[in-house]
């Protein structure tokens, strides 16, 4: 057994989870408000058959692992450590022994020495004086070039290569880090610019950026490390490892576009500020700040309401449960300009942040006119979304009044529209008619199969299955990985004529358990207290599945037809099949 699995294995999931949240008991499961996002009812369910957790809300779950890294923001080697020591199991193997960490280190220290190497070259050599005189003339201090390290890479194609030749590191190592680029020979891939050092939250650097200094360079402003094994764009944010403490203590973080933006507000004793340089906020910075805020204030230069990918990341860091508040600079201004010219009026409109939504409404209404028609649709077309998606119900209703007011409509036209979206889109707390919730981020065929599978886990499977397999065929199911459980279950129940949940999962392949679990944790409790409603809904649920899945073949085929005649009688069958379901005899 490994030590993850002992680990696992002596610990109790319902003690660890009790310990930090209040667990009632709730048929075979435990359920709780979940911790991880603010919810008035509670969507957070643990199994102690599955030893496993997941909330239907938010969407996170998993071990027992999983739980102690989420709730005590730590990684997963601590987490490990945390529940080892508690369960008694001494840990025998190192996590850093595989061959991928080993090169992990490497790389590692390669960054690191060429950290050094570019910020000696600006600190101390002949070599840097230009780009001394630069940061200069852009007010950054010897102080702030220290905890920042910044640095210089020198005009020269192998600068860097050469140096950490010397010092024992190969090309093929170098083109790894993302330091070199390969040609004939290998060539530095930062030269002539500014140097930022990347460095994750434990402050191993994972790479860098360079801006240029010749402003009549024609290559582009910024590059950045290429992905590596240790470096993605969309996992690092700029300045974390120094603002780490500052945004821990102030429980918020400021999100800006670039480096020069952290810098100088850093200058204006705004210590708590990191930087997405330049991309759309992603999952993996929200999960990286989640760790130690609870409020992010975006400073960012884009109009926020208009661009969608900036919508994206705002919606990702709202399902995530973080207070979002958008700051607006003075016309015209990055946060580094603000901050140079005037660090009290920068720090005022810092403060001054407005909630997200008040943002979306204040931003739509400056670029419509909310008085005449076609200003109230555009409004509305843009702010009725974003809206439908609010998941708490008292803060949607405190926002439908506020546009109605803004729109000077009632509430109920905005409540309407809202429930119209819903019915045409799919998605909001409006569109959960029926007694199943919409999993986020899943279509409505995607949901129905799962709930499908989430009632046929947890009831009586065995029945349950063989009138499943009456109605719908496994491959009416859209996510591959029901399928798959479904194939599992279908060679299980041959061989078991009694289904044990964990005996089962037990045989399932690793990839599978996430869906597995999703589907067993998915709370049908009430439904399985009433035998009558439950053979109502399973019925019901099959035959959507399958007119949903009819449907799918329809479009494809019609799609087809335009190209080939000889569909015409498979189509003709299918609509046959549609039509007998909807009109039983
Ligand atoms: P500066 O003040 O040095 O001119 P900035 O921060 O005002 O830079 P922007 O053009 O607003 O520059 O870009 C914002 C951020 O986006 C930059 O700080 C940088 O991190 C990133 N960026 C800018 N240009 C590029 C580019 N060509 N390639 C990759 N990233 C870039
Ligand atoms: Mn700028």
């Amino acid at each position: 057994m490994s030590d993850i699995d002992e680990v696992k294995a002596r610990t109790d999931i319902i003690a660890v989870i009790s310990a930090r949240v209040t667990l009632k008991k709730a048929g075979r499961h435990w359920k709780a408000l979940c911790p991880f996002h603010s919810e008035k009812t509670p969507s957070f369910i643990v199994s102690p058959e599955r030893q496993s957790w997941k909330c239907f809300g938010c969407g996170k779950g998993g071990s027992v692992l999983d739980f102690v890294m989420e709730y005590e923001h730590v990684d997963f080697v601590e987490a490990l450590e945390t529940l080892a020591e508690k369960a008694g199991v001494k840990l025998e193997r190192r996590v850093a022994d595989t061959p991928e960490s080993k090169l992990k280190e490497k790389i590692f220290a390669a960054n690191h020495l060429a950290s050094e190497y570019y910020h000696y070259l600006l600190t101390q050599h002949a070599i840097g004086e230009k780009a001394r005189q630069y940061l200069k003339t852009r007010g950054v201090t010897d102080k702030t070039i220290k905890t920042f390290v910044l640095g210089y890479s020198p005009n020269s194609w192998h600068g860097l290569l050469k140096y950490l030749q010397k010092k024992g590191y190969d090309g093929e190592l170098l083109e790894k880090a993302g330091l070199v680029i390969p040609s004939r020979n290998y060539y530095d891939r930062f030269r002539g610019r500014v140097m930022f050092t990347l460095k994750d939250h434990r402050g191993n650097v994972v790479g860098f950026s360079g801006r240029l200094l010749d402003p009549d360079a024609k290559e582009a402003k910024y590059i950045n490390t290429s992905e590596t094994l240790v470096y993605s764009k969309s996992n690092v944010l700029y300045g974390l490892d120094v603002a780490k403490a500052a945004i821990q203590k102030e429980g918020g973080a400021i999100v800006m576009e670039g480096e020069f933006d952290v810098i100088s507000s850093f200058q204006a004793g705004v210590a708590n500020a990191v930087a997405i340089k330049g991309s759309a906020l992603t999952q993996g910075h929200v999960n990286l700040l989640r760790r130690f805020a609870d409020r992010l204030v975006l400073a960012l230069d884009s109009d926020l309401a208009g661009d969608a990918a900036a919508r994206r990341g705002i919606e990702i860091a709202d399902r995530a449960g973080l207070d979002l508040r958008v700051a607006s600079m003075p016309t015209g201004k990055d946060p580094d300009d603000a901050a140079r010219e005037n660090p009290s009026i920068f720090k005022k409109a810092l403060k001054a942040a407005e909630p997200i939504y008040d943002y979306f409404i204040t931003s739509a209404t400056k670029r419509f006119d909310p008085k005449d028609a076609f200003g109230k649709r555009k409004i509305s077309d843009e702010l009725l979304p974003v809206i439908a998606k609010i998941d708490n119900p008292i803060v949607q209703g405190h926002y439908v009044k506020k546009l109605a007011g803004a729109l000077g409509v009632s509430e109920d036209a905005v409540g309407d529209g809202m429930r119209k979206l819903a019915r045409t889109q799919g998605f909001g707390r409006a569109a959960e008619g029926g007694k199943q919730e919409l999993k986020k981020g899943r279509s409505r065929g995607e949901n129905l199969g799962l709930y499908v599978l989430a009632i046929l886990l947890q009831g009586k499977t065995v029945d349950l299955y063989e009138e499943l397999k009456e109605s719908v065929a496994i491959t009416d199911f859209t996510i591959p990985a029901v399928r798959q459980i479904l194939e599992h279950l279908e060679h299980y129940l041959k061989e078991h004529p009694v289904f044990l949940i964990k005996d089962f999962a037990d045989r399932l392949p690793k990839e599978l358990t996430p869906t597995l679990d999703e589907a067993f944790l998915w709370d049908v409790a009430g439904l399985l207290d009433d035998q009558e409603r439950l053979s109502k809904e399973w019925t019901k649920a099959l035959a959507e599945l399958k007119r949903m899945s009819l449907r799918r073949k329809i479009t494809d085929l019609s799609k087809k037809m335009s190209e080939e005649t000889d569909t015409g009688e498979a189509l003709r069958s299918l609509t046959r099949e549609l039509k007998q379901l909807d009109n039983p005899r």
